[in-house]
């Protein structure tokens, strides 16, 4: 399948959202060590800490890796993975919760990205 770049070229282009995850409070006082309003992106397959930030305890972001790659791609607006965008932490004393947003569209090409061909021959 062939992409569109941003000026409507067809080439083997496609779209993933960067993403940013922040730390809110919920209804509990922390547990864990996310203090509200630390965050970090996911810049492409990249996840990355800001200096004043610069980890995230291990346990929360397990939980909430599995739904990065979809919150990276375009979903339908009926699909609760749109709508909804917040993650409890794992820790059911502790009332972090994880704000998912999507910041910007990065572009990425097939052929960059995997050596796999597309069908039709292409890459
Ligand atoms: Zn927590």
């Amino acid at each position: 399948m062939s992409g569109t770049d941003e000026a409507g070229a067809a080439d083997d282009g496609f779209a993933l959202w960067d993403l940013r995850v922040e730390v809110v409070a919920g209804a509990a006082p922390m547990v864990c060590d996310h203090p509200e309003g630390s965050w970090f992106e996911v810049q492409g397959e990249m996840l990355v800490f800001p200096p004043e930030h610069p980890g995230f305890p291990l346990y929360p972001l397990a939980a909430i890796l599995p739904l990065l790659p979809a919150k990276q791609r375009d979903t339908d607006p009926h699909d609760w993975m749109t709508t909804d965008a917040e993650i409890a932490c794992p820790d059911p004393h502790c009332g972090g919760r994880f704000r998912i947003t999507r910041i910007r569209r990065r572009r990425f090409r097939h052929s960059e990205v995997t050596l796999v061909p597309l069908p039709g021959g292409g890459r």
